[in-house]
């Protein structure tokens, strides 16, 4: 059993930024469940599969995500493909929301989950891991930080890559989306009883990254 870190917490967080840095000062591997999902609903996207549960529960059968490693970098595959680069729009992360909801989509993501902490140090980050995935992991954080900060954060993110949009369009998203993963039946995101609360919205990304490694 490799030694497990559970990062869950709301869209926008830091989850991935933070999860990343601690990983690389332990010598963990980071694993990103968010990108599992992601995958699956680009699948759902590029297969124009209807937003209908059954219909998505149907097509997840033609489905194979895989993770693999390139200069300690997470690539998702899909179906052999490395989807990796195609993921991170807002669109794929809406549906990405839609598909958790669908019992067959987190069946298929779980065993996957486990055996890769099972089998290795990790640090793993989503919404359901300390309550779900790994209940028995040794250090569980719910990071969270006001849908303001989120919100500000990621607009300035894409503005500095160049990507216009609209503020409060990111908020409302946001929003919307920590909604539909609080208030689903399987695996809703929430705190687990035994996690520390971070709530970063006044830290730094180097003091999160201290405050997770002290719980180790
Ligand atoms: O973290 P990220 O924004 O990449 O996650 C995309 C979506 O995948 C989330 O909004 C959530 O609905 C879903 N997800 C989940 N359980 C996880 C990780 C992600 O339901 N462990």
């Amino acid at each position: 059993m490799g030694f497990n870190i559970a990062i869950d917490g709301p869209a926008g967080a830091g989850k991935s930024t933070i999860a990343k840095k601690v990983a690389k000062e332990l010598s963990f591997i980071y694993v990103d469940t968010g990108a599992m999902y992601r995958a699956i609903a680009y699948y759902m996207l590029q297969n124009n599969v209807a937003k209908d549960e059954a219909a998505v529960a149907k097509e997840v059968e033609n489905v194979d995500v895989k993770l693999a490693y390139v200069d300690g970098e997470q690539q998702v595959l899909l179906n052999g493909e490395n989807v990796s680069s195609f993921i991170r729009t807002e669109e794929v992360g809406n549906m990405a929301s839609f598909v958790a909801k669908v019992s067959e989509v987190r069946a298929k993501l779980l065993d996957l989950q486990r055996n890769l902490a099972k089998e290795n140090d990790i640090i793993m980050d989503g919404r359901d891991i300390g309550t779900n995935v790994l209940p028995n992991a040794d250090v569980k954080v719910y990071l969270t930080a006001s849908s303001e900060e989120r919100a500000n954060r990621r607009y300035k993110e894409l503005c500095e890559k160049g990507i216009s949009c609209d503020r409060d369009e990111i908020e409302r998203d946001i929003i919307a989306r920590d909604e539909q993963d609080m208030n689903r039946e399987i695996a809703p995101l929430k705190q687990a009883e035994d996690a520390t609360l971070i709530d970063s919205s006044h830290m730094t990304i180097d003091e999160v990254v201290a405050a997770i490694i002290k719980l180790k």
